[in-house]
């Protein structure tokens, strides 16, 4: 089954998606199998991390600033390629085992919606199959 979601963004930041790919196995009905989170745009991405200390979300889009920095001498004229680079090394997509019908996750991780070029309206896919 394939669930889409919407979210309004941050001009950067990670939003916590977990309870929404939670409710997405739920509604599904599936016990055991795999989900996949899907990104469908160019300057955000998916991805887990810790969700306990907010610290954590605030270092990671530092380091990636400075991993990534808005360099003058981009071409791209819409000025976003920094946020096209974080896209692409964090990726558009997470693939997660389902067990007794709920996503499999360590005890401090959460799944992230990635923000790098916002503030703007998002969608995520979620597909859970069984098996
Ligand atoms: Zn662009």
């Amino acid at each position: 089954m394939l669930f889409n979601f919407q979210l309004s963004t941050p001009a950067q930041g990670l939003v916590d998606i977990t309870n929404e790919v939670t409710e997405a196995i739920t509604e599904s009905g599936v016990n055991e199998g795999v989900c996949i989170v899907y990104c469908p745009h160019t300057t955000a991405a998916i991805t887990i991390n810790e969700n306990a200390d907010p610290d954590v979300k605030y270092d990671f889009l530092m380091g990636m600033d400075k991993t990534f920095p808005d360099l003058v001498s981009f071409r791209h004229a819409e000025g976003n390629s920094d946020a096209h680079l974080k896209s692409s090394v964090v990726g558009a997509s997470e693939m997660i085992i389902v067990s007794k019908g709920k996503p499999l996750l360590g005890t401090w991780q959460g799944i992230y919606f990635c923000e790098f070029d916002g503030p703007r309206t998002r969608k995520f896919y979620v597909k859970v199959m069984g098996g």
